[in-house]
């Protein structure tokens, strides 16, 4: 019903975001917001922050001085404002982020998981300050909402870039959190690119940062910090993964093959979490492979609003031609197993199975539905992990295998975030399966888990 609603009411309506201040600052530029799915289709507009936008909204910065109980009514407070506006929530995640519905449905729940998970923790010790939460497009609402209601739990101030693919997301999220009453100068919202959070992560008045987007970024912010900011002022990041799958010749073929093809295609593969690299043990790799290829030809690829619908656009013209230069690279070397037929119009990219030696092949996270494949052989597993951990982007790993001993052995070696064994690899589960990094991917607690507002407050040892 609250789909329909959407449809209804929000499938043509443009929404206008800007800045949210506790000051006058003058605006920056003015741009039009397109769908990725439908490129004629205008979202709406966007006026950006500048550099002296943050400086102003940094000097009327100020920490939630509200109550730990206050605190936590107002989070659920938002939570509950999120749900009864369901609907054009769903409609900006689907047309400003060409997420599918059930992306759409599942990230609108996560939001409001953390909201009222983070919402019962606000007891503790006292808040670092004010966050700068830096968050990225392709969970424009889950992880924007995640981030901030962990810096408000703690009671912290927050000034707020979202990624600048979607800003109106961002802003009426932002307008929702007003409403329930955040007060403005608690938290602010600065759209904007890279200009507008290397200004936040540079102002002293920020007094720890909470990121999540791409490794390089993440040493940008680190080093910035460093120069910048009060000694000692945390970075919170969650970054990017090369993750991989190992399938050895005990494993169910078709629940692999399921679990492959969601945890490599789903979002268009536009996930921290995505597998992008694939190991098949070698005695099975021509018949598993042809099942895979086959699972790959039966996906539906279109138009995110249509239920049936398995693969939507990626991003943005950016994101796309970026993707397809490196399939076309692949073809050239004769390496492409199987693509698929896309739609014309859009920023479509198709599902592609590429073969490679192994995850030393890979030399960046390609954040699209791309798939890289590569065999082992029996006595090889210990190979596998050793170059798997040689990668050092520890996020998430899967392994499909009816050998108990083996689940034991790879888990116990493997150094990666989050394991998966026979089943799909997928992000949070708010409260059950927290999600994040090691090494490259990322600096822990995970966001989810009992200890991530903690990072969020001062701690007696750190004072
Ligand atoms: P992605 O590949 O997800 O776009 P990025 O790391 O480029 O990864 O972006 C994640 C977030 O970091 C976005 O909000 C982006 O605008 C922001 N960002 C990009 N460059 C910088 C920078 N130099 N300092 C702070 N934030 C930045």
């Amino acid at each position: 019903a609250a789909i329909d609603e959407a449809r209804g009411a929000f499938e043509r309506h443009r929404w206008d975001a800007g800045p949210l201040l506790a000051v006058d600052a003058p605006p920056g530029e003015t741009e039009t917001v397109k769908n990725p799915a439908r490129p004629r289709d205008e979202v709406g507009t966007v006026t950006w922050a500048s550099p002296d936008t943050v400086a102003a909204a940094a000097d009327a910065a100020k920490p939630w001085d509200a109550s730990a109980e206050e605190r936590s009514k107002v989070l659920n407070g938002i939570a509950d404002l999120y749900e009864a506006n369901y609907g054009e929530l769903f409609a900006i995640l689907h047309r400003e982020a060409g997420k599918s519905l059930q992306d759409a449905v599942a990230e609108i729940r996560e939001a409001v998981d953390f909201l009222r998970y983070y919402g019962a923790r606000t007891e503790g010790e006292p808040a670092v300050g004010v966050f700068a939460c830096i968050s990225p497009w392709n969970f424009p609402l889950a992880i924007f909402t995640g981030q901030i209601a962990a810096a408000l739990a703690a009671g912290n101030g927050v000034l707020s870039k979202p990624a600048e693919q979607t800003p109106i997301l961002a802003w009426r999220a932002a307008q929702l959190m007003h409403e329930a009453g955040v007060p403005k100068t608690v938290l602010q919202l600065l759209p904007g690119a890279g200009e507008v959070g290397a200004a936040l992560t540079s102002n002293p008045a920020v007094g720890g940062v909470a990121f999540t987007g791409s490794t390089e970024t993440a040493q940008i912010i680190h080093k910035s910090m460093a120069e910048n900011l009060a000694p000692g002022a945390p970075l919170i990041a969650e970054t990017g993964g090369l993750n991989a799958m190992i399938v050895d010749s005990t494993a169910l073929p078709e629940q692999a093959v399921a679990a492959i093809i969601e945890s490599a295609f789903q979002s268009a593969g536009q996930r921290c979490s995505a597998l992008r690299c694939l190991y098949v043990q070698e005695d099975i790799a021509e018949s598993f492979t042809e099942m895979l290829t086959g699972a790959m030809e039966a996906m539906r690829i279109g138009r995110p609003w249509d239920p049936s619908t398995d693969v939507g656009p990626v991003i943005d013209k950016d994101a796309k031609a970026e993707i397809d230069a490196y399939i076309a690279e692949a073809e050239e070397t004769g390496r492409v197993l199987k693509t698929c037929d896309t739609p014309d119009a859009g920023h479509f990219v198709a599902p592609t199975l590429i073969k490679v030696s192994g995850i030393e092949d890979l030399e960046r996270e390609i954040f699209g539905p791309v798939l890289h494949i590569a065999t082992f052989a029996a006595d090889e597993i210990d190979k596998v992990i050793d170059a798997i951990n040689g990668k050092g982007y520890g996020l998430t790993f899967g392994l499909q295998t009816r050998i108990d001993d083996r689940v034991q052995h790879v888990s116990d070696r493997i150094e990666v975030g989050n394991i998966y064994v026979n089943r799909n690899q997928i992000g949070a589960i708010v409260g059950s399966q927290p999600f994040g990094g090691e090494g490259l991917s990322g600096t822990g607690p995970k966001a989810g888990g009992p200890d991530y507002v903690e990072r969020f407050r001062k701690h007696p040892a750190e004072a």
